[in-house]
């Protein structure tokens, strides 16, 4: 119970590096207005409540090898962001994450 209040509370699990990436790309082409809507969309209500929902249904363990340490959400598929849903979302550990984006 402790392992997933700390998981709720650690603001490092707000970003998915997909998003950090998206971030630094848009520092590159010094798109600010969308940059600064991102971290909107990550603050946001709607993105924690899916991110937790994701969580859950996958019992706070990684989809690919059940890790329940340094768990990550990552998009699997990106639409606008207040469209996501929940199955376009997938719990995954810190280094299966990684391996995801190489
Ligand atoms: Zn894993
Ligand atoms: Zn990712």
């Amino acid at each position: 119970m402790n392992e997933i209040f700390n998981i709720r509370n650690s603001f490092e699990y707000l970003l998915d590096p997909d998003e950090e990436l998206e971030i630094l790309n848009d520092f590159a082409s010094k798109k600010e207005e969308r940059q600064e809507g991102y971290f909107e969309y990550l603050g946001s209500d709607y993105w924690q409540e899916l991110r937790q929902k994701r969580l859950e249904q996958d019992n706070y363990e990684c989809a690919r090898c059940g890790s329940k340490r340094c768990l990550q959400v990552h998009h699997h598929f990106y639409r606008n962001r207040y469209q996501t849903q929940l199955s376009d979302l997938i719990t995954l550990c810190e280094s299966c994450h990684e391996s995801e984006h190489r």
